[in-house]
């Protein structure tokens, strides 16, 4: 199976406990793997232009193109396929979104429809309180149309 089509599958099942808990070990596993390759590969990368960089002026030397000058340069391109490789791992496993983030803007709108509804409507007499099916004033008795 394609990652890609696995981390979908993983995101489809996340709402639930069980989905819950697997979709944030593959998250943490392709976010933390992912940058750990991404940095392996920077730093490769990185160590392969210096070890050609010092090396390199010896291939023009009595001894020519060794493994010192040829390695480095041969490994100095994949290095950054490497890094490239593991830092879309990771963003891959960012767009995995472990439940709950979503619950607090779900519950703010039912709570302020209900304050809207209880605060509508006040006694012409006496400026009490009434509640949307109230007959009379609890307050002063008076009848409410
Ligand atoms: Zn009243």
């Amino acid at each position: 199976m394609k990652l890609s089509e696995y981390v979908k599958q993983i995101k489809a099942n996340a709402s639930t406990a069980e989905g819950a808990e697997k979709a944030a070990k593959v998250r943490r596993l392709l976010v933390g793997g992912g940058r750990a390759i991404g940095a392996l590969g920077i730093i490769g990368g990185f160590t392969c232009f210096v070890l050609f960089a010092t090396a390199g002026f010896a291939a023009f030397g009595p001894n020519g193109f060794t493994a010192r000058v040829i390695v480095p340069f041969v490994l100095f391109v994949p290095m950054f396929f490497v890094a490239g490789l593991g830092f879309s791992l990771a963003r891959l496993g960012q767009t995995i979104v472990v439940g709950g983030e979503i619950t607090p803007t779900a519950q703010s709108s039912p709570t302020k429809a209900t304050a809207y509804n209880t605060t509508t409507k006040n006694c012409p007499y006496c400026g009490n309180k009434l509640h949307p099916d109230d007959k009379a004033c609890e307050k002063c008795g008076a009848p409410i149309e």
